[in-house]
């Protein structure tokens, strides 16, 4: 589509979910309840299997993930890569943000993808993952330039 017409992929792609968004919410709101999520330790969403944009570890330090597309969240293991399911602690590394306490960015040597966390133990009042996201561009960039993707 994209060849087609002048815009970028990137903004198709941007559009294209923003699309999909409110139906996949509303198919995510009416089988929450069924969702059994206590066996999935896949890194992509059980509900549309999209790939999470954002993690966060709970007052107890669980690791969930959220889902990009339909936001579905789902506990993962902390040592475990959501994006090649490595998880040799060697491969795996995290750097905090300058900025603010609570943040963090988990990435892999071995895909070299990264996620940003947020630590919920110390930011008591975090927004939805949808609008922490966005207020951690900053963190995006730190990531590439350190040459995570
Ligand atoms: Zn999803
Ligand atoms: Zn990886």
């Amino acid at each position: 589509m994209g060849k087609e017409t002048d815009l970028d992929p990137k903004a198709l792609q941007f559009l294209a979910q923003l699309a999909l968004k409110p139906s996949l919410q509303a198919l995510r709101n009416s089988v929450f309840e069924e969702i059994d999520k206590g066996g999935w330790d896949y890194g992509y969403c059980p509900l549309c299997g999209s790939q999470p944009n954002m993690a966060y570890f709970d007052k107890t330090g669980k690791r969930h993930l959220h889902c990009e597309l339909c936001g579905e969240e789902w506990p993962h293991p902390r040592l475990n890569c959501p994006f090649c399911r490595v998880q040799e602690q060697k491969s795996l590394g995290y750097f905090h943000s300058e900025q603010e306490e609570g943040f963090r960015v988990d990435f892999c040597r071995k895909c070299n993808r990264y996620i940003k966390t947020v630590d919920k133990r110390i930011v008591e009042d975090a927004a939805p993952m949808e609008v922490e996201y966005l207020a951690t561009i900053h963190l995006d960039l730190l990531a590439n330039k350190h040459g995570f993707k």
